[in-house]
């Protein structure tokens, strides 16, 4: 008799590629499905990581259980993959004024944990009204940690290159047949190519756009991502990433002329030093009106969405990743899937 597997994957960008492994952890048979899109959100981010949100000096939405999941979870995957992608690296936030630096003063002396001061700044840098530095930050190469992901799945005949239809998905019986494949489970991981989802209609995803550039450097510092409001990421070789935009009325994913200046602008407001531009990419941030993930049931029996993943994907999914998977797992044991409100589908989907 067929076996059933456990769950099928739709989409390996950031999100699907790391419920996947999460759930091969816990020895959950998992199927990946993905149409190989090359301008995804997680192919054109830069993948960075920063437990204090710069505007307020504040820390992010449960920094210490993300921080705490994200710094033993992808140096674990590393090693399980035999592939380099995860890269701490502290960010010096150059204060834009004399309020912004006496409130960093004040979080310092307040003893939230996170914010201190740089010994040093690199040269070429302009700060007059001093900086900050946050230490237990860093990027993901988000294209390197698909790839080695991509490369584990196809050795183990998990992962299929096709265009998902959901019109094609049959129910049989308590299962679900997807692409071929039956399944207890299936999770939509699109990111925004969701909005295009019946499965989706009722659930408040939208798109920020974004876009980044990649610029050269000799003599840049490569050890420190800089932020001034904009950021410059020392990525790979000479390679930074000078980002981002957010555009929440725009729903393209073309590069503009007029981002690409503000951008070097910016930079050029932090830096004595000439960048040359590379690479201009643009991609489609899923966000959610009340800024939290899209994780849980859909209306379908068997039907679940990992989504919504925001500005910091990097830093929430492999801990989002965790509640879903503790979730089926009550289900399997006939209780409820108890995913916290904040993040949980039921708090549209409920009525
Ligand atoms: C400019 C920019 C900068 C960013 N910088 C950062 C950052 O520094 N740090 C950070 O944490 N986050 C950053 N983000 C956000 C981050 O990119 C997202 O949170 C994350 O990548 C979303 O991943 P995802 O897998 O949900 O979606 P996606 O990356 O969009 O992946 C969806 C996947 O589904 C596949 N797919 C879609 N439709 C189908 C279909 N019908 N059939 C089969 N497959 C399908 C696609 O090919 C793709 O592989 C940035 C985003 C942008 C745009």
């Amino acid at each position: 008799m067929e076996q059933p597997l456990d769950l099928v994957i739709i989409g390996q960008g950031l999100a699907g590629s790391v419920l996947a492994l999460s759930a091969q952890k816990r020895g959950m048979r998992t199927h990946v499905i993905d149409n190989n899109y090359s301008r995804s959100a997680s192919m054109v981010a830069a993948g960075m990581w920063n437990p204090v949100s710069f505007r307020r000096i504040i820390p992010v939405w449960r920094a210490d259980e993300t921080m705490e999941t994200l710094e033993t979870w992808y140096p674990e995957m590393e090693a399980e993959l035999e592939a380099s992608f995860y890269h701490p690296k502290p960010v010096i936030r150059v204060f834009p004024n004399e309020a912004y630096a006496v409130l960093w003063q004040q979080r310092t002396e307040e003893g939230m944990p996170w914010v201190a001061y740089p010994e040093s700044l690199p040269a070429g840098v302009k700060a007059p009204f001093g900086a900050g530095v946050v230490r237990r930050a860093g990027f993901v190469h988000i294209p390197r940690f698909i790839a080695a992901t991509r490369k584990r799945l196809e050795q183990q005949n998990h992962f299929t290159q096709a265009e998902f239809k959901e019109e094609e998905v049959e129910t049989e019986g308590e299962l679900l047949r997807v692409n071929g494949r039956l399944t207890k489970r299936l999770v939509i991981a699109t990111g925004t190519s969701a909005l295009q989802l019946e499965a989706f209609r009722e659930l408040p995803l939208r798109t920020n756009k974004g876009e980044v550039l990649d610029v050269e450097s000799d003599v840049l510092p490569r050890d420190v991502t800089m932020n001034n409001g904009k950021w410059l990421l020392p990525y790979h070789d000479k390679v930074y990433k000078l980002g981002a935009s957010y555009e929440w009325q725009r729903s393209d994913e073309e590069p503009t002329d007029e981002v690409k200046a503000a951008l070097l602008e910016k930079a050029a407001a932090m830096l004595d030093v000439p960048l040359k531009v590379t690479a201009h990419r643009a991609g489609l941030r899923p966000t959610v009106k009340d800024r939290r993930a899209l994780v849980g049931p859909l209306k379908m029996r068997g039907w679940y969405s990992f989504n919504g993943l925001g500005t910091r994907g990097v830093l929430i999914a492999p801990y989002l990743a965790e509640k879903l998977l503790d979730g089926f797992e009550r289900e399997d044991r006939g209780e409820a899937h108890g995913i916290d409100g904040e993040i949980s589908t039921d708090r549209y989907l409920s009525s």
